[in-house]
This record gives C-alpha cells, structure tokens and sequence, in this order.
C-alpha cells in the first residue's frame, strides 16, 4: 500500500504535468499563422469535399442537442474550419 506521501507527491505530480499541458495547448493555439502559410490552407480546404466530414460531424452534435431538448428545434449552429478559418452556418437535419 503506497504511503500518504507517495500519493500526494504523486497527485502533484499529475496536477503539473496537466498545467504544462494546458500551457503548452494554449501556446499553441494563439500561435499567430503567417499570411502565406494561411492562403496555402485555404487553398487545401477549397474544395466542398473538405468540409463535408467537420459538417457533418457538426449537424450530427446539433441534431443530438435538439433531441436532448437543450437547444430548440430550429436551432442552428456556426462552425468554423480550424484550417482555413471560413465559418458554416449549420442547420439541424431532423424531421420529427
Ligand atoms: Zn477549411
């Protein structure tokens, strides 16, 4: 049976690396892109097909919190494509 201290200098332990991480996501996610590095993603998620999966995936979570009464029924749903930033309006595709 591990000590009260071992335990505690294990959750410690836990807790900073859990920080580190959250910095390090943090940093990450406020990491300004370049101009050109910006215009190359645009230019990979042109085309149509590209968004059909985030879509997709953003309609089946709507769909799901409409049937779970937390949104109305015609609620809808903005979603932004972390490549090439360009925002979605999304509807609900269900027909009770
Ligand atoms: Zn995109």
């Amino acid at each position: 049976m591990p000590s009260r201290r071992k335990v505690l200098l294990g959750a410690g332990a836990m807790v900073s690396v859990a920080g580190l991480g959250v910095v390090r996501a943090w940093a990450l996610s406020t990491e300004p892109l370049a101009p050109v590095d910006l215009e190359a993603l645009s230019l990979a998620c042109g085309g149509q097909s590209a968004h059909t999966q985030l879509l997709a995936d953003a309609r089946l979570l709507l769909d799901d919190a409409i049937k779970r009464g937390v949104k109305p029924a015609d609620a809808t749903e903005t979603v932004v494509c972390p490549l090439c930033h360009c925002a979605f309006q999304v509807a609900p595709d269900i027909s009770f």
